[in-house]
């Protein structure tokens, strides 16, 4: 039979075996390697999920089947079950077989029927309510292989029963084409994970070291996001729950509240909402309440209802997020211009997802890929600017910590300077006080006891110099009378000018003047020798004499006599032995009338 005859047979098998209405033919061509299903279906919106597949047959023969509504093979969240009708010819003698993919991964339930020319019909099962090993290829979309044979008109009834959206991207694909596309399609998808797991475990090893909150919560919407990208790419079901329906269902909006939950929360400890701005913080808060509570009812509300909820609430989460990064950027918050521009490319991702799906956009790898592109971009800049912002923290800290010891070195530095300036007045002090205990009081002389420590150190030099020290004992004359006639004032008085006019007197000499009790004076001559020290000695006496005091009006003279004793450098004298032979001779001074100076040689 030539081609032409085929064809022939084939139109008017066609004509015989069809409703009055169907979408035109599929005519897979000898060199097609795939096909998109959608330009070739009809459907029927069975609501109450009455009908069964011949009445489906009867439908189309009725024409109870209308073309999809503008072409688009996506009806949103819908009740009840659909019906989908195609005619498939398959005109490449090379390949009998053809898989139906449905490149939609959610979808709960479909059933092919496949009607040959024969009467014949082959029943498919897929969907994500079917076990995973249902499929004839172990892939994320649901597959069946038909046989095709060629040149024979094939109608594909699909009855689709879904909870999630409705949507019937079905293709058909040779072996070999759907060999090459998986495998672009998996090389794209593992390295999406490949970028989430490797940022993953940089982060947590940062986490681990840091203990920094916004480490953890990156951690924990790395993690959820992942897991909301592996449940809608159909991966979940695959690896994960390949038995559970129920997972396949539920860890859809689950996975996205929780991806809200961490990305809330990871804004919260990065923004350091809780500081910067508190009002935003407590509307952050009740959005993560609000999706916690909504993840837990996922749990028991219909499919239906929780999915398009959360995936709506997206975009709420989202758009609060940038909301309230603006507003801390504008507060000078540097780490949040890193953060707005991770979800934007978040955002320009998913926006390009959207207007792929709305047709604005072709469809190629770029756009395709639009969600996973965008948020892997969006987990690197996260990264990167918790490196940032750990960077700008450790600036902070260290310029603390170094205004801090600035702080401390100049406050020990002025502590230490009072501490110098307290013991200087301490030592000035203690040097006032040690002065004083060696004076006497009424005169500021030294007293008796610095005398014995002067006269000692001083005999001590003379002696290893080998030269004489002289000693005097000045003592006033009747000085009792001065204080009996004018009073104990006059005589403090009389004690003071005396002390001073002697000490005046002994200026060239470098003696040891101190008072030794009463009216009584003692000095202390180094170097000197007897004729040395009576010519002092005389000096003094005649300083007193000579001179006159004023005391409350009264003016006074008084005299003074004196005793001498010198003592040569290798005699054995005390300063016992030395004041007695002084006082000896002072002695016989007031004997011989006072107002004199007598040796100890004289007074011998
Ligand atoms: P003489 O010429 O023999 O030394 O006679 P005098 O009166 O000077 O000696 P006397 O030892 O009899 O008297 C000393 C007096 O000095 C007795 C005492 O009241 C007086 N006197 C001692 N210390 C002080 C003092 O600090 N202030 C006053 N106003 N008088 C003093
Ligand atoms: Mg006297
Ligand atoms: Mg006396």
């Amino acid at each position: 039979m030539t081609t032409t005859w085929r064809c022939l047979l084939v139109w008017l098998l066609l004509a015989c075996s069809l409703p009055a209405f169907a979408g035109p033919a599929l005519d897979l061509a000898p060199d097609a390697r795939d096909a998109a299903l959608s330009p070739h279906l009809s459907y029927r919106h069975d609501a109450t999920r009455a009908d069964r597949p011949q009445d489906a047959w009867r439908r189309i023969e009725d024409g109870g089947f209308a073309a999809l509504p503008g072409g688009k093979d996506a009806f949103g969240f819908q009740r009840g079950a659909f019906w989908f009708h195609a005619t498939v010819v398959n005109r490449n003698p090379g390949e009998p077989r053809w898989l139906l993919v449905q490149e939609y991964p959610l979808s709960d339930r479909l059933d092919l029927f496949v009607r040959y020319p024969d009467g014949r019909v082959v029943h498919h099962v897929g969907g994500d309510h079917v076990p995973f090993a249902a499929r004839s290829v172990r892939y994320r979309h649901p597959n069946m292989l038909l046989d095709l044979p060629t040149d024979t008109p094939v109608q594909l009834l699909l009855r689709v029963e879904s909870e999630s959206s409705m949507q019937v991207p079905l293709h058909l694909y040779t072996p070999a084409a759907f060999t090459e596309v998986s495998r672009d399609a998996q090389l794209a998808i593992g390295l999406y994970y490949g970028i989430l797991l490797a940022l993953f475990f940089y982060n947590l090893v940062l986490w681990l070291s840091l203990r920094d909150a916004s480490y953890f919560w990156y951690l924990c919407h790395i993690t959820a996001f992942g897991l909301v990208l592996f449940t809608l790419n159909g991966l979940g079901f695959e690896y994960l729950w390949p038995d559970s329906p129920w997972m396949a269902d539920h860890m859809v909006p689950i996975s996205i509240c929780l991806a809200l939950v961490a990305m809330l929360q990871f804004a919260r400890t990065f923004l350091e909402l809780p500081q910067r701005a508190p009002r935003l913080n407590a509307g952050t808060i009740a959005l993560i309440g609000f999706f916690l509570v909504f993840g837990v009812a996922s749990v028991w509300l219909p499919y239906r209802i929780s999915t398009p909820v959360a995936s709506r609430a997206v975009l709420v989460g989202v758009l609060w997020i940038v909301l309230v990064t603006i507003h801390v950027l504008r507060r000078g918050y540097t780490p949040a211009r890193l953060l707005l521009l991770a979800w934007s490319m978040f955002l320009l991702g998913t926006a390009i997802f959207t207007l792929l799906a709305f047709g604005a956009l072709p469809k190629n790898f770029a756009t395709e890929y639009g969600v996973q592109i965008g948020s892997a971009l969006e987990m690197l800049l996260l990264s990167i600017a918790l490196g940032y912002r750990y960077a700008q923290l450790r600036n902070e800290n260290q310029r603390i910590t170094d205004e801090a010891n600035r702080r401390l070195e100049r406050s020990v530095a002025e502590r230490t300077q009072e501490l110098q300036q307290a013991l200087s007045q301490l030592r000035h002090a203690h040097e006032k006080l040690q002065d004083s205990s060696r004076r006497d009081a009424l005169t500021g002389l030294y007293n008796r006891s610095f005398f014995h420590e002067g006269f000692d150190r001083l005999l001590d030099e003379c002696r290893q110099a080998r030269r004489p020290l002289s000693l005097l004992m000045v003592d006033l004359d009747h000085f009792k009378s001065i204080n009996d006639r004018h009073g104990h004032l006059v005589g403090d008085d009389c004690l003071r000018w005396a002390a001073r006019r002697i000490g005046r007197s002994l200026r060239p000499h470098d003696a040891l003047l101190a008072r030794f009790g009463g009216e009584e004076f003692v000095v202390v001559l180094p170097n000197h020798d007897l004729r040395g020290a009576v010519a002092v000695a005389e000096s003094v006496r005649r300083s007193l004499v000579d001179g006159e005091f004023e005391s409350q009006g009264t003016q006074l003279r008084i005299s003074a006599s004196i005793g001498v004793h010198t003592i040569a450098p290798d005699a054995p004298d005390d300063i016992d032995d030395a004041l007695d032979t002084a006082d000896k001779a002072l002695y016989a001074a007031k004997a011989n009338g006072r107002d004199c100076v007598r040796t100890s040689i004289t007074a011998a």
